[in-house]
């Protein structure tokens, strides 16, 4: 049996470390903000090459209180992929604005560029890439066309920890990146737990103070903020497991070769891999138009897989009062019906990988649109 996904077994390796971390919490006294947050902040900072790092409660968050400390709201436009995780979108209608999708390149997943250019109008204030599986979008190309229309750049980096675009970490490109620490994601807490990286002091001072009730001192009160502060158990945790993520992500990579090399290019289409960046292969993706022949094949022989994403955003019933028809977004639809996610992740070893691959070999059809 090949697990998707094995949350439990980087708390197993790191079982004694992980305790003392948050027994270490426990008998502090310190249960908000302190010392274990402020050091994960210094920590993910350094990691992620960024200046600053405000800890938040969780990915959403930290694109909501990005979006707010731009001044995103009522009759504003952010430019967003039409194929992401619906976190991407929402955190633009909490605000208040208006989610406008482009469509991606559909070998890479990401936003395609050009028709960034032709979304942007007059209300159009922040372009919020997302680096969807951990494969860096073009991110020199958004922020060159961003600032020369002044528009503003949110990253969601929720599935790119560790990634590099040009031998540049993930995590200073735009004006805010925005991170997610969910269990499942390359580095994950054991609960929720997000983060926002910026090299812009301003922007990191203000988010501090919207996570906090819009407070800089005690019972003062200057922004309309919120409560959404990083656990301070989740951050010792993080700590610990940041320790691991350069190997984790090394582990993936091989994964990902593996799979590259061994499965046999006329059965799915495999991701593309660019020379100019390096992905942190959160998820392996491939498409075919027989997916769930292929998905059931792959279940009976013992390998689990799953879908990333079922349904786009704009066909999701919580989006219906936008009014967008299925087929005004086709990429996005017809990615949403034939991406298959192989299993990934440190829990594999190579050989697993190897027998994933075998197994594709032995029961793909061949796929004509290969
Ligand atoms: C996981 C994820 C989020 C949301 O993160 P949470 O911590 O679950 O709120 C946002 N965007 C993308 C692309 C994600 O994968």
């Amino acid at each position: 049996m090949i697990p998707f996904l094995d949350l439990k077994s980087a708390y197993t390796d790191l079982k004694n470390k992980i305790d003392e971390a948050i027994f270490g919490v426990l008998t502090s006294g310190q249960y908000i903000h302190g010392e274990e947050v402020e050091a994960f902040e210094r920590e993910w900072a350094a990691y992620s090459g960024a200046e600053h790092s405000v800890g938040v409660a969780n990915g959403l968050d930290a694109l909501i209180l990005s979006l707010r400390v731009l001044g995103v709201g009522e009759g504003d436009e952010v430019i967003v992929p039409s194929n992401t995780f619906i976190a991407t979108w929402l955190a633009v209608t909490a605000v208040g604005a208006k989610p406008i999708p482009v469509e991606p390149q559909i070998n890479s997943f990401n936003m395609d560029v050009e028709k960034v250019a032709r979304a942007i109008t007059p209300r159009t204030k922040v372009v919020l890439p997302v680096h969807l599986y951990g494969e860096p979008a073009d991110i020199d190309e958004i922020l060159a066309l961003g600032r020369s229309k002044g528009l503003a750049i949110v990253e969601d980096a929720a599935q790119a920890h560790g990634a590099t675009y040009r031998n540049r970490k993930i995590g200073s490109h735009g004006d805010l990146v925005c991170w997610s620490f969910y269990p499942g994601k390359n580095l994950g807490a054991v609960g929720d737990a997000g983060a926002i990286t910026t090299n812009s002091a301003l922007h990191a001072e203000k988010l501090r103070s919207l996570r906090n009730y819009g407070s800089r001192a005690k019972y003062v009160n200057d922004d309309l903020g919120c409560n959404s502060r990083l656990d301070p158990i989740q951050a010792a945790v993080l700590r610990v497991k940041l320790r691991h993520l350069d190997e984790w992500t090394e582990r993936r990579r091989h994964i990902a070769r593996v799979y590259l090399k061994s499965i046999k290019p006329n059965l799915v289409i495999l991701p593309t891999v660019r020379e100019d960046r390096n992905s942190s292969w959160h998820l392996f993706v491939v498409r075919s138009s027989k997916r769930q022949s292929l998905q059931a094949g792959l279940q009976n022989r013992g390998i689990q897989t799953l879908i990333h994403y079922p349904i786009p955003p704009h066909m999701q019933m919580a989006y219906r009062s936008l009014g967008i028809a299925p087929e005004a977004l086709p990429i996005a639809k017809l990615l949403s019906e034939q991406v298959l996610s192989l299993p990934m992740g440190p829990h594999l070893s190579i050989e697993d990988a190897k027998y994933v691959a075998s197994t594709i070999n032995e029961i793909g059809e061949v796929n004509e649109q290969c």
